[in-house]
């Protein structure tokens, strides 16, 4: 399958299935702008949970954190976002569309061969949906000498606090969540008798004024991001990031995505965040662009505790214990995108067997464990007793009722949304107490004793 299909398959099985739905969609929509449907919000809260658990409870030196959306504007200032959180952005002087540099640059250079073939009467270049927003011009082709030159845009989005619109009442909608936790960096070392290496891990919205947005969930302009703030001693801190690097890879593995799509690649100089000494991005295999960032590793040194003590006037220095030494720690940060992994997610466990589609996630990731289905909606005494099943089931595990059309449509219907296994209640039911259970991606029944059914479901699960 060619692999902008793909995309559009997967875009059109997010709308039909309840996974994603385009924001504000009855007024036209908002650029970069998706709300998560019933489905979709299960699977980001799974994505989560299994972040949650990897990050925080399965350590015994991290501790979790909520902090507020909105903070104080000196935050921003201090932290450098206010003058350093910034995209170059060109302009095409014809048609004024505004892109970022970096993006058409990448755009340019990956068709401009075929571009070349097409002018020398080659045929029509075949370009995806984000290379025609960003190459095409009311007129042509935008060419590089098209554009104004680059001119820094800040992606953060402004608001007021209050009633007053004036510069001591603004503030700015945060683009990462990890300023949170650098500001109450005193609070949890004096509250949780944390000790070096620690970290705090938040998951909560980041915001972006993207220039150029597009590729589904891949750039948006609000996301959900899962961000953890590993603080260590400076001399620490490479061996840390290597620490780090090899958990998050084994981490995106462990969720089921397949090893050739993913890969490290090492940002140059010129290429990191204003804050960062070294960043390393887990790329994955986007079908619309190839290989592009799924998560971000990042030095971070000491830039924002220093920042935020010299700002503050607050000593955010750290008393070590063992060498009887103040200390600002350094800190090493993965931060990644809910949104995106749910995309890679739903590209790698997407499957077609003729015309049924199967959602290959692995059962903890699958919005529904288990769908229970009478055989024949119309006959009570099966209703009756599925129905019983069910509403057992349903308080143990996310369970899905469906007594609609035939049966095989019905397990197709639970195989496209990712459902890991079907019950259904027959007339052998009745007399023997059992039922079938079906596996998603075997398609194998087996017989389970009724009264078994959570401890079979348990067993299956893991
Ligand atoms: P990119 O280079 O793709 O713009 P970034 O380097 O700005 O990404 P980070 O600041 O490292 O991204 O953000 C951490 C994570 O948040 C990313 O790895 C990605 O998963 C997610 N993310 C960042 N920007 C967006 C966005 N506009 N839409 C969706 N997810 C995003």
């Amino acid at each position: 399958m060619a692999q902008d299909q793909l995309i559009e398959k997967i875009v059109s099985l997010a709308k039909r299935r309840g996974f994603v739905f385009p924001g504000s969609e009855i007024y036209g929509g908002i650029g970069g702008i998706y709300d998560l449907g019933p489905l979709g919000v299960e699977l980001a809260n799974n994505i989560k949970a299994v972040w949650w658990k990897n990050i925080v409870y399965s350590r015994d030196n991290v501790v979790g954190l909520d902090s507020s959306i909105l903070m104080n504007s000196s935050v921003w200032h201090a932290s450098g976002h206010v003058e350093g959180f910034v995209d170059p952005l060109i302009e095409c002087k014809k048609c004024h569309k505004r892109f970022r540099k970096d993006v058409y640059e990448r755009l340019y250079e990956a068709k401009k061969r075929l571009f070349k073939k097409a002018s020398a009467g080659g045929g029509n270049p075949v370009l995806t949906g984000e290379e025609m927003e960003v190459l095409l011009c009311k007129d042509g082709v935008h060419r590089p000498q098209d554009f104004t030159g680059p001119r820094l845009f800040n992606l953060m989005f402004k608001t007021h606090i209050g009633p007053v619109e004036d510069e001591s009442s603004e503030t700015f909608l945060r683009p990462e969540t990890a300023q949170g936790i650098f500001v109450n960096f005193g609070n949890v070392v004096d509250t949780m008798r944390v000790k070096l290496p620690f970290g705090i891990a938040q998951i909560g919205k980041g915001f972006r004024n993207e220039i150029t947005i597009g590729n589904f969930l891949f750039r948006v302009r609000e996301f959900e991001m899962m961000e953890l703030e590993y603080f260590t001693r400076p001399a620490q801190a490479e061996k840390d990031f290597e620490y780090w690097q090899k958990e998050r890879m084994d981490w995106w593995l462990s969720l089921g995505l397949k090893k050739e799509n993913l890969r490290f690649r090492e940002h140059k100089e010129d290429e990191r965040a204003h804050y960062a000494a070294r960043s390393v991005d887990v790329e994955y295999n986007w079908p619309f662009m190839e290989w592009g960032e799924l998560e971000g590793i990042a030095n971070r040194t000491d830039y924002d505790l220093k920042q935020h003590s010299k700002e503050s006037g607050k000593d955010l220095s750290y008393f070590d214990e063992e060498t009887k030494e103040k200390i600002i720690p350094y800190v090493i940060e993965p931060s990644a995108g809910v949104g995106r992994a749910m995309l890679a997610l739903i590209i790698d466990a997407y499957h077609e067997d003729g015309n049924r589609v199967i959602l290959k996630l692995k059962p903890e990731l699958a919005p529904y464990k288990v769908a229970v289905f009478p055989l024949l909606a119309n006959k009570p005494e099966l209703v009756k007793l599925a129905r019983s099943i069910y509403e057992d089931l349903k308080k143990k595990f996310p369970t899905v009722w469906d007594d609609r059309g035939n049966i095989g449509k019905r397990y197709y219907a639970q195989d496209e949304i990712g459902t890991p296994f079907c019950i259904t209640v027959d007339f052998q039911s009745l007399e023997d107490q059992t039922v079938t259970i079906r596996d998603r991606d075997s398609m194998k029944q087996n017989r389970i004793k009724i009264k078994d059914r959570v401890t079979s479901l348990k067993k299956l699960l893991s």
